[in-house]
């Protein structure tokens, strides 16, 4: 970690080294020199543009100027080292009366800040540790049937996590996506993975988001997850309305959105995401 900071030009010692709980995949440190203090994580068992693709994501977030991200001063691509190190600015803060309010009109002057013409992605995400695989699509319907639903339906197949009604609905549903989704929404930059545990306050209590899983799409499906897990104030969505306000069919595709997530934590964590699963796709 000495050198990686070294690499950045601070060459002060390291004065503190104390973990910081909360993530669920990387070591992650708070890091304190006689210059500046530090957020850093480090893995062993990741692929090696892990961290290039996480800090890929800050920069396109931090590029529409709408919304705070920390400040990404290094990352390794390469596990030559034995273990891969990403260093990013040290966020600390309280919430204000203010910070859920700001959230929500950050989040959506982020989903309105013009950024691509098409839907999807270049490049290779995750979601957890899962593997996002991307393509850009010039229609969302295609790129949520091809790149989301059916890889997490796959991938619970090959685990043996789809009973036959489970599979048999799941399949109608992705057959007949047309009829639920919008085909052309306007595209937004979307954090990817926004769950209450990826956001944090700054120390004026304004709102920073981390932990992205990048994708142009719809911001439907950004905020169907903020309402799957909670960590969202009234004022969040409040404010966000009053900048980007939800269309009306938002309650009919909220279930579908959610359903991505849902299946991508029951390959990941099991059987005890089945029931929610199944609560959404026997409806179809
Ligand atoms: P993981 O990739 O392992 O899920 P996170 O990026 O979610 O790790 O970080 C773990 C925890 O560390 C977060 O829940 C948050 O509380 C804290 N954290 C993340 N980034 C920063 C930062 N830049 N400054 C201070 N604390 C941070």
């Amino acid at each position: 970690m000495q050198t990686q900071i070294k690499s950045i030009g601070d060459h002060s010692p390291i004065q503190i080294v104390q973990p910081v709980a909360g993530g669920d995949i990387n070591q992650a440190y708070y890091v304190q020199t006689a210059e500046r203090n530090y957020f850093v994580k480090t893995n062993q068992h990741v692929p090696a543009n892990f961290f290039q693709i996480e800090a890929n994501g800050l920069e396109k977030i931090r590029a529409t100027n709408t919304i705070a991200v920390p400040t990404v001063y290094h990352y390794d691509s390469s596990d030559e080292n034995g273990e891969m190190v990403l260093i990013m600015e040290w966020i600390e803060g309280e919430q204000t009366s203010s910070t859920n309010g700001m959230l929500g009109e950050n989040v959506a002057a982020l989903h309105l800040a013009d950024n691509s013409s098409s839907y999807g992605l270049d490049q290779t995400t995750f979601i957890g540790q899962l593997t996002q695989e991307n393509s850009l699509y010039n229609n969302w319907v295609d790129y949520f049937r091809e790149k989301r639903l059916t890889p997490q339906l796959d991938l619970a197949i090959r685990k043996g996590r789809m009973n036959g009604e489970r599979r048999k609905h799941l399949e109608k549903l992705i057959t007949n996506l047309e009829q639920y989704l919008p085909t052309f929404p306007r595209v937004s930059l979307l954090h990817g993975d926004l769950w209450g545990g990826n956001w944090i306050s700054g120390n004026k209590g304004e709102p920073y988001l981390i932990d992205p899983s990048i994708v142009y799409g719809d911001h439907l499906f950004e905020i169907a997850f903020t309402e799957l897990f909670g960590g969202f104030s009234a004022d969040f969505y409040y404010y966000y309305q009053n900048v980007f306000p939800l269309e009306n069919y938002y309650k009919e595709v909220k279930p579908i959105y959610q359903l991505y997530y849902l299946l991508a934590h029951l390959n990941m964590f099991g059987e005890s995401y089945g029931s929610s699963v199944d609560s959404i796709v026997l409806r179809y």
